[in-house]
C-alpha cells in the first residue's frame, strides 16, 4: 500500500487516503490535549492503546446491531476504516453525572443519574465544542430529523452495550462522547475511536478515574490507567 496522502490532521489522529476508494487509514498519536487545546501533552504509548481498544470494541459493537466505519486493524498505531463524512455533532452519553454536566448543574461527581442523558456538541474547535440544544443540529442543516433519530437510537444502544461491556470488567462506564458520518449513499455509521480519550470509565471498586481525567486534572498514573483499560478491554 502507498503512504496515500494525509487528508486530516487533528488532535490525537492522522488520517490519511489508500489505494482503496472509500477506505481510510487512521494513524493515532501519542499527543493529548484538553481545555480546547489549551492544555497539551504526551500519553506514553497513547496512540497504540487507543487503536487497539478501538479495534478491539468496533467488531463487537457491529454485532451488537451499531454499524460503524472500522475495517481492520493493520499495524500498533493503524487502521482502516471506511471513508465517510462526519456529522459535525458530538453525541454525548451520560450514566453517571460527571465533568461539565456535573459542574453544569452544581451536582458531585458520581451521582447516578435515572435514565441516560442525551447531550450535543457542535464540533467546532475554535468554539470549543459549545452544547447546543437537540433542535438546533436540524435548525442548521447539519443533521436532518431523521438521522438524529438515528444518531439517538444508536449512541443509545452503543452505551447499553458499553455499559454492560465494561461492567462485566470492573469498569463503570461514567460518559461518552460519540461521532457519526455518513456513507456517499446517506447511510450513517458510528466513526471516530472509543478510549480513554473519549469516554469516562472508573474502577468500579475503587472509583479511581482510568481515562483522560488523570491527563486533563494532573493526576499522574495516566499510562498505567490507559494500559489497565487496554488490559481489561481485552481480557
Ligand atoms: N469528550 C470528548 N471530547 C470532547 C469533549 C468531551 O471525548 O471534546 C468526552 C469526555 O471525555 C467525557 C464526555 O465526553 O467522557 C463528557 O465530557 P464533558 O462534557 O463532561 O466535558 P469535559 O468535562 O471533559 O470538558
Amino acid at each position: 500500500m502507498h503512504e496515500g496522502q494525509l487528508k486530516y490532521e487533528g488532535k490525537a489522529k492522522r488520517v490519511y487516503g489508500t489505494d482503496t476508494p472509500g477506505v481510510v487509514r487512521i494513524d493515532f498519536k501519542d499527543d493529548a490535549t484538553a481545555f480546547n487545546a489549551q492544555k497539551r501533552g504526551v500519553i506514553e504509548g497513547k496512540g497504540a492503546i487507543n487503536n487497539a481498544i478501538t479495534a478491539h470494541l468496533y467488531p463487537l459493537l457491529a454485532e451488537a446491531g451499531v454499524p460503524n466505519h472500522f475495517l481492520e486493524q493493520i499495524s500498533a498505531t493503524e487502521q482502516l476504516v471506511r471513508e465517510v463524512s462526519i456529522i459535525p455533532v458530538e453525541v454525548i452519553v451520560r450514566n453517571t453525572a460527571a465533568g461539565s454536566f456535573a459542574a453544569r448543574l452544581g451536582l458531585e461527581e458520581g451521582l447516578p443519574l435515572a435514565a441516560p442523558v442525551i447531550e450535543y456538541c457542535y464540533k467546532s474547535d475554535e468554539l470549543g465544542d459549545p452544547l447546543v440544544s437537540d433542535s438546533t443540529p436540524i435548525a442548521m442543516g447539519w443533521a436532518s430529523a431523521r438521522e438524529l433519530a438515528e444518531l439517538n437510537s444508536l449512541a443509545l444502544a452503543a452505551n447499553s452495550f458499553l455499559l454492560g461491556f465494561f461492567s462485566a470488567r470492573d469498569l463503570q462506564l461514567v460518559d461518552i462522547k460519540f461521532e457519526f458520518g455518513r456513507l456517499p449513499d446517506g447511510t450513517i455509521l458510528l466513526a471516530d475511536e472509543i478510549s480513554p480519550d473519549t469516554c469516562r470509565l472508573w474502577d468500579t471498586d475503587s472509583g479511581e478515574r482510568l481515562d483522560k481525567d488523570r491527563f486533563r486534572r494532573d493526576l499522574g498514573g495516566v499510562e498505567d490507567a490507559y494500559r489497565t483499560i487496554l488490559k481489561r478491554v481485552t481480557s
